[in-house]
């Protein structure tokens, strides 16, 4: 049953609509096609937050927008996504998609999974294959109207996460729902419905076969939602993990382990919050950081000098995550460059810190220092000290080195 909400029926407005957005839609509306925003903007603006960008679906295909709309370009090879450069954004406009489970144009594998979803369908076949009902809304910023076809806006209002259709299907379809059903529940604070946690809880071997690109970019997701200790907790408690960080496990019966993750979590959901840049090479690093810990030490009992034995743990850890989801090449730097310093901020005496000052990884390392030290993972005191260090007039400096003995 199709609610369509005009303007006293709704809380949205055309002028919170981006006006690149708003011109897509207009252009397209005049020429005979519907065309609406969707998805996540429609939602984080019933929610009252800023979206992050605005996507467009319409019933012209992708040869018909680029006609219309001359800055566009085609991209996507599975299904073919138009984007619209405007001054500091991007629209995606993208061509309603059909597929009844049923269609034969729609094919799934022995496992249900989706193999083909390239098929152009109606605005209800479109909002039909959404995954989740506050997801599924459209909003026609010309007319002020709202179109609900699976009561979105009222699972808004309640603040719950329902899948439309058989949650137990969907997953099949297409199981980083999963994942997603993960993060939209903590980054949006919503209540997942109950038809979702038997699922969660019993179809995590559907992600083996994922393509490990695709696990990964819904890690990074997961991490940067702004909420990446709620998706982590989350995903511990639907036992989820063990597909992406299975590492995650041996770390959890230790509460020192935690305490560390916990505040790197922490603090980038505090830095997303702020507006500030992240680094997910930075908060990697510091996810495998007790297993590297623990590694090297235990080389080291074994008589393996201090370097070789954190390069060769390292590699280790890295090597044993490969097997459930490699971590990509470009944030290898980036994370063994952090580990490779910590055992250098040990060194307080001699020309040694000022040399480590001047490290082009000094900040992020020194970063991963005051984490460590404000979780017990090194003394509070080592923080204190480089702290005052970096702080203090070069001058001065000299006379804060530890004399060496
Ligand atoms: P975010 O603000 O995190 O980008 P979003 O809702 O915009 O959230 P996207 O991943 O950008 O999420 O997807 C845009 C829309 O496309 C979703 O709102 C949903 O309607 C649909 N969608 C995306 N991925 C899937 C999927 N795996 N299955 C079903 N529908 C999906
Ligand atoms: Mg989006």
């Amino acid at each position: 049953k199709l609610h369509a909400l005009t303007a006293s029926q709704h809380s949205l407005r055309p002028q919170a609509i981006s006006p690149c957005a708003l011109r897509v839609i207009k252009t397209l509306q005049e020429n005979g096609f519907q065309a609406y925003v969707v998805g996540g903007a429609v939602r984080d603006l019933l929610l009252q937050k800023s979206p992050k960008d605005f996507d467009v679906a319409t019933n012209a295909t992708p040869e018909q927008i680029r006609r219309l709309i001359r800055r566009s370009r085609i991209i996507g090879r599975r299904f073919q996504i138009i984007h619209v450069p405007c001054h500091d954004e991007i629209v995606e406009v993208t061509t309603f998609r059909g597929h009844a489970p049923h269609d034969h144009h729609s094919q799934t594998d022995e496992h249900g999974r989706l193999t083909r979803d390239n098929v152009f369908g109606s605005l209800e076949e479109d909002a039909t294959r959404r995954d989740f009902t506050a997801n599924a809304l459209f909003y026609d910023p010309v007319h002020n109207t709202l179109l609900d076809y699976f009561s979105g806006t009222k699972d808004i209002a309640a603040r719950r996460l329902v899948m439309i259709g058989d949650p137990v299907l969907r997953f099949r379809e297409d199981p980083v729902r999963l994942l997603r059903a993960i993060r939209f529940s903590a980054k949006l604070g919503f209540t997942l419905d109950a038809a979702l946690i038997a699922p969660l809880r019993e179809l995590g071997n559907l992600l083996a076969p994922i393509p490990e690109s695709r696990l990964f970019d819904e890690l990074l997701k997961l991490l940067l939602s702004g909420q990446a200790r709620s998706c982590l907790e989350l995903l511990h408690q639907f036992g989820l993990h063990t597909h992406l960080l299975p590492h995650l496990d041996s770390l959890w019966t230790n509460p020192d382990h935690v305490h560390f993750i916990t505040l790197a979590l922490d603090n980038t959901d505090g830095r997303l919050q702020d507006k500030k840049p992240v680094s997910p090479g930075f908060l990697l690093a510091a996810l495998f950081w007790p297993s590297v810990q623990i590694l090297w030490q235990t080389r080291q009992a074994q008589g393996e000098p201090l370097y070789p034995a954190l390069f060769g743990a390292m590699e280790a850890v890295l090597d044993e995550q490969r097997k459930t989801l490699p971590i990509p090449h470009r944030f290898d730097g980036t994370m063994k460059e952090i580990w490779g310093l910590q055992p250098r901020f040990e060194q307080r005496s001699g020309q040694r810190p000022s040399r480590l000052l001047e490290h082009p990884r000094f900040r992020a390392g020194y970063d991963f220092l005051l984490l460590r030290a404000a979780s017990g993972n090194t003394t509070p005191e080592l923080g204190v000290w480089w702290t005052t260090f970096l702080e203090a007039d070069p001058d001065t400096r000299p006379s804060l080195l530890v004399q060496e003995t």
